[in-house]
């Protein structure tokens, strides 16, 4: 087996030969502890007949350990810098595809369609650049992107904003819209010291599971997401007072919203931060044809 990329040492050497330079814009912080790698790769359940999509590679520390141990990897690596670095680092690899496209950007189903049609299952597991976790996320989440799962590396209060139970102030409109799809869990804390450069947070590993069903079903699932959205505006209000101002305008809208309540039996004195996604469903299927 070839030497870990993600050690101190190792890291520098190829840094230095590349001249490589960190640029903070594009959330660059590298591993440097293949323990913690190792343990992102057990979570991901990886077999020869899995592909894995990871984002942002940098210089390949996840990458080779999910070469190692999944049938293929295709990793989106926006900094066009790290592409003659990666063809270095990964040339004992012969099942890893870089794509030098923002991740953003990417058709998503297309790539998987082209590259993982001989798999059984695909995963995405990454070290995810931080200033754009949610938007990755949602990105294969509302773009049903046929995947089993994510592992994925992210800001620690991130995380706990994603696997957040009701009633609880980390509870919001992201843990409604990534459970409706997923069973998540913090699988790992891990400290800023295993990265070059630490970054100025905590992170957590998140791992994402796909349900087999979503919670409940839905008029409009984009709906159901824009009424979450809409009760957290002002954490402190009541529901009806979040609605009155998020929904679109529409005549005898406060009686319009009140009959959805009472149609469901519903208190709309409650704040948002009480309600389950099962509450949430019922509520933007009451409102749906009078707000849609
Ligand atoms: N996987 C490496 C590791 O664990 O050491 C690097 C992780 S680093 C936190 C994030 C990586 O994502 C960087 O290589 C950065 O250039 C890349 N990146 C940033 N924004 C991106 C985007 N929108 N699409 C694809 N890659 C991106």
């Amino acid at each position: 087996m070839n030497r870990d990329i993600a050690t101190p040492i190792r890291t520098k050497e190829i840094l230095e030969k590349h001249g490589f330079s960190f640029k903070k814009s594009l959330g660059q912080n590298f591993l440097i502890d293949p323990n913690i790698l190792r343990n992102i790769v057990s979570h991901a359940e990886l077999t020869e007949k899995t592909g894995v999509i990871e984002i942002g590679p940098g210089i390949g520390a996840l990458t080779e350990h999910l070469a190692r141990t999944a049938g293929k990897v295709v990793a989106f690596e926006i900094d066009g810098r790290l592409l003659p670095v990666l063809e270095d680092t990964m040339s004992p690899y012969d099942n890893v595809t870089i794509i030098n496209q923002d991740v953003l950007e990417a058709d998503l189903n297309k790539v998987v369609e082209e590259q993982f049609s001989e798999y059984d299952d695909i995963v995405v597991v990454a070290n995810l650049p931080y200033y754009v976790t949610t938007p990755i996320i949602m990105k294969f989440l509302l773009g049903k992107v046929p995947i089993r799962g994510m592992v994925i590396m992210m800001q620690k209060e991130v995380a706990d904003r994603i696997t957040a139970s009701p009633s609880t102030k980390a509870y919001g409109s992201l843990s409604i819209a990534v459970q409706y799809y997923m069973d998540a869990e913090v699988s790992m804390i891990v400290p800023k010291t295993v990265f070059i450069p630490q970054p100025n947070v905590e992170s957590a590993v998140l791992t994402l599971t796909k349900k087999a069903e979503p919670p409940v079903e839905v008029k409009d699932e984009d709906f159901l997401f824009a009424v979450a959205r809409g009760s957290f505006v002002q954490r402190r209000k009541t529901l009806l007072n979040n609605l009155q101002s998020s929904l679109p305008d529409g005549k005898a809208k406060k009686e319009q919203i009140l009959a959805a309540f009472e149609k469901i039996g519903m208190d709309p004195g409650r704040r948002g931060e009480t309600l389950s996604i099962e509450e949430f469903g019922e509520l933007s299927n009451a409102l749906y044809d009078d707000f849609k």
